[in-house]
């Protein structure tokens, strides 16, 4: 099978590329069992797969390893009842792609506890587009909702504004109806987020806030961060009471200095997210919304659809903070 092949040599040098691997590699790959094999056709790219592309020791454990933490595909076999052969499913999270080999391969072998069916109402392409960022974005929403943010509430801030999960987490807010605060660190793309109903964008410069100050004005209702650090710092420090943000993203660091203010005199909710081990029955109800009432109108369009051969260069481009919207991979 064709895969992207991450090894590493004896003076610990990382190196990666498209070679054929015997299918047999799947075999020890997996103990849960019941188990399915999927033929991949499509898997996608999120930042984590581009760490794992370089080796990075907080994703990979053990070389060799194949990145992709999203599939979507067809059942070829299985041992567990839920699935027969010829079912398309999805599989995302868990430890694709991290402790197991991934999908950036023409086959995986999961436990079959890690697929959903794919939805009629989506197609494969569609159900990578979304893939792991759009279920974490899903998430993120679903967090604000949880926690009493609505439209009526005020203004929710979306950090990191021109990636996966957040370019995904802006569709779904303004479908919902919520007015969106974009923080982006591209000028570049600012009349384009307006154009995606975004009503005001703001420079990621421009937005936090370097002071030690315990607490800034109060002015928003929600968020959604992918950033962290000093992102999420200032937005601790600047929503409005009762208020809550759904943090999910380290891109901007993984540090956070706050004090206890914001939560003792503001009764703000810092909502954690976590879409690897989302247990499955919250699992379904996410790809229900984001298939059903929350399917987006314009996934389409953010949608880019790459051959395999493109990956080590996609790979770069996300590292370097430069991708924009959705990078689908056809498998
Ligand atoms: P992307 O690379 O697609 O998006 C990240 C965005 O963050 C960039 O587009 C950029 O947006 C911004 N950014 C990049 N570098 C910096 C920086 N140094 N400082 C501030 N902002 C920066 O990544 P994903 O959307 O795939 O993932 C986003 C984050 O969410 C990652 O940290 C990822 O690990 C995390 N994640 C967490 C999940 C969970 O379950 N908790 C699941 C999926 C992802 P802009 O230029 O517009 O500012």
């Amino acid at each position: 099978m064709r895969c992207f092949w991450v090894e590493k040599n004896e003076s610990g040098e990382v190196s990666a590329s498209l070679t054929e691997q015997p299918t047999s590699i799947l075999d020890a790959a997996v103990t849960a069992s019941p188990r399915i094999r999927v033929q991949v056709e499509y898997s996608s790219l999120n930042y984590k797969d581009a760490l794992a592309a370089t080796g990075h020791p907080g994703i990979v454990r053990k070389f060799p390893h194949i990145p992709g933490i999203d599939a979507a595909g067809r059942v070829i076999q299985s041992e567990d009842d839920s699935f027969q052969p010829g079912d398309a499913v999805i599989v995302t999270g868990n430890q694709l792609g991290v402790t197991h080999f991934g999908a950036w391969a023409e086959q995986i072998d999961v436990p079959g506890s890690w697929a959903v069916p794919l939805p009629d109402s989506l197609t494969p392409v569609q159900a990578m587009a979304l893939g792991t960022a759009g279920f974490t974005a899903a998430q993120c929403v679903g967090g604000l909702i949880d926690h009493g943010v609505t439209p009526e509430s005020g203004s929710v801030v979306v950090t990191g504004a021109t990636g996966g999960v957040a370019s995904l987490a802006i569709s779904l807010l303004v479908k919902l109806g919520y007015t969106v605060i974009a923080v982006t660190g591209k000028e570049s793309e600012h009349a384009n987020l307006k154009r995606r109903g975004v009503d005001t964008v703001l420079s990621r410069d421009e937005f936090v806030d370097e002071s030690k100050r315990p607490l800034l004005s109060a002015a928003y209702a929600g968020a959604v961060d992918t950033v962290g650090g000093k992102m999420l710092e200032t937005l601790l420090r600047t929503t409005s009471y009762r208020g809550c943000i759904a943090a999910c993203g380290l891109t901007g660091g993984h540090e956070l200095h706050t004090t206890v203010y914001p939560f003792l005199l503001r009764g703000i909710t810092l909502c954690g997210i976590d879409s690897a081990m989302c247990p499955m029955p919250e699992r379904q109800k996410i790809w229900q919304r984001l298939a059903g009432p929350w399917k987006l109108d314009d996934l389409d369009s953010l949608t880019h659809v790459h051959p395999m051969d493109e990956l080590a260069s996609l790979v770069e481009t996300i590292l370097a903070g430069e991708m924009v919207g959705r990078a689908v991979v056809e498998i």
